[in-house]
């Protein structure tokens, strides 16, 4: 009780808005954090096929990286809202969910991020993504990979500066033994050219992983 009331209080002095138009939310939509409208237009824009990447044996994306879709993934980045984690996470598992039997996936994990964006952001954006979705599609969520060193922004690189710029940056950091034979799902929030995720699933697979399937937020227009 104590609780609902300070609840709505913050909500009166800073009213929850929507993660992806930034407009003041309706009372009923603020537990999903989307507008109405946004939603109705986000099940128009959802990216339907798989795509492909090294080392990966599907690549799946919810959305377009463009507009509001952009906006949003920026605010969660860089201006603090990691309360989006789980609003994406939630599209994300609906994304995936209908194919969870064919995937087989034995546990989710995460693109590692550079230390100091940790530090700065206060929080792993990656890790809040894979954490939220292992609990909505009930399946295990498992550290495997951090960064040996840190790595330029992607952002403007060409495809093989972009394979250079991660190119012995990550390292396994989980047992053999618990990925031996299983397959993996690796969240991140963009694809672009897969650079970072492909060498994720080099090194799974290198250690033994079965089938490694890439579900991100969005994927960038070609
Ligand atoms: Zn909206």
């Amino acid at each position: 009780m104590r609780f609902d009331l300070w609840r709505g209080f913050l909500d009166l002095l800073f009213p929850p808005k929507c993660a992806f138009c930034h407009k003041i939310l309706p009372k009923d939509c603020r537990k999903d954090g989307i507008c109405p409208e946004c939603m109705e237009g986000l099940k128009k824009t959802e990216i339907t096929s798989v795509g492909k990447c090294e080392f990966t044996d599907g690549v799946y994306s919810c959305q377009a990286y463009s507009g509001n879709v952009r906006k949003s993934i920026h605010r969660f980045k860089f201006g603090g809202r990691q309360e989006y984690s789980r609003i994406y996470a939630d599209m994300m598992a609906k994304r995936i969910i209908g194919s969870l039997g064919r995937l087989d996936i034995g546990f989710v994990t995460y693109v590692p991020t550079n230390k100091s964006h940790i530090r700065k952001r206060g929080y792993d954006h990656g890790m809040l993504i894979a954490r939220y979705i292992a609990e909505k599609l009930d399946i295990a969520e498992m550290e495997c990979f951090r960064k040996c060193r840190e790595t330029k922004p992607m952002y403007g690189l060409t495809p093989s500066q972009r394979r250079a710029n991660i190119l012995g940056a990550i390292s396994l950091t989980c047992k053999k033994e618990h990925i031996m034979g299983k397959n993996v799902l690796i969240t991140d929030d963009i694809f672009t050219t897969g650079a970072s995720v492909s060498e994720c699933a080099r090194l799974l697979k290198s250690a033994g992983a079965g089938r490694v399937y890439v579900l991100t937020v969005a994927k960038t227009e070609k």
